[in-house]
């Protein structure tokens, strides 16, 4: 394979840098092509099928059909989670959906961590059932794809196109930095796309069923997620130096 433009160890920063698109898709589906040009089989997409991830399905489908799908399976996710998964291999089924489960059960995990980690120490449980799975996934790729939008938190505010992940060594694209939440809704509805049903009943973000609470009336897409912890994000999305 060729070697790409941009790797981890030298990246000279996003090539879309101050480039401000107004096509339909905000610059997605452009910035998809060039990563699946770039990084070919070498590239991954760590879906959580929430809403942004439904849209981002679409859009990759478009660019490459067989494209590489990684999910991490903790094995507390919501049945409404799986029911989502099987029709999305149903409308698209060239995707390559991995379904990544961490190295310990839940059992194995209790009896070495007590039960529930998640109520003691979610930290621990996320990098356990998420984060070193997350890890093993992307250490054979250069370059992997998420669904971050700027305006989700000021911690994401900064994010580029194409990023340098500090986290795990490898290349980061977020080909919906401009989106707004609105927007992803638009496209759901637009283009008829299955989505999560707890989306209807007041989940607007949905990950383990222990950590992820129904909220009332709330504009912020991560409301309801680690309730009562001072935690909003599981660690898989750490800014570089230069976005913070
Ligand atoms: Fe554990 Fe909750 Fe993190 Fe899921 S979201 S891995 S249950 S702490």
């Amino acid at each position: 394979m060729v070697k790409p433009a941009i790797t981890y160890k030298d990246f000279p920063g996003d090539p879309f840098k101050g480039w401000e698109p107004d096509d339909a898709t905000k610059g997605a589906a452009r910035v998809l092509q060039w990563s699946y040009e770039s990084y070919g089989n070498s590239l991954v997409y760590a879906c959580s099928f929430g809403a942004e991830g439904i849209v981002l399905i679409d859009l990759i489908s478009k660019v490459k059909r067989d494209a590489e799908i990684v999910f991490l399976d903790t094995g507390l996710h919501f049945q409404e989670t799986y029911d989502l998964i099987e029709k999305v291999k149903k409308r698209y089924p060239d995707l390559v959906i991995h379904m990544k489960k961490p190295d310990l059960t839940l059992e194995e995990q209790s009896q070495q961590h007590g039960s529930a980690l998640w109520k003691k120490n979610p930290d621990q449980c996320c990098y356990i059932r998420k984060i070193k799975p997350l890890e093993d996934a992307l250490s054979g790729v250069d370059a992997w794809i998420s669904g971050l939008r700027r305006e989700q938190s000021l911690s994401r505010s900064k994010t580029d196109f194409i990023n340098k992940d500090e986290r795990f060594k490898s290349i980061k694209v977020c080909p919906l930095i401009h989106w707004t939440w609105d927007e992803v809704w638009d496209y759901i509805r637009v283009n008829g796309l299955d989505y999560n049903e707890l989306h209807d009943q007041n989940y607007p973000s949905i990950g383990c069923i222990p950590c992820t609470f129904a909220v009332d009336g709330t504009e912020d897409s991560r409301a309801g997620r680690w309730s009562g912890f001072n935690k909003t994000e599981c660690g898989l999305h750490v800014p570089s130096e230069e976005q913070k």
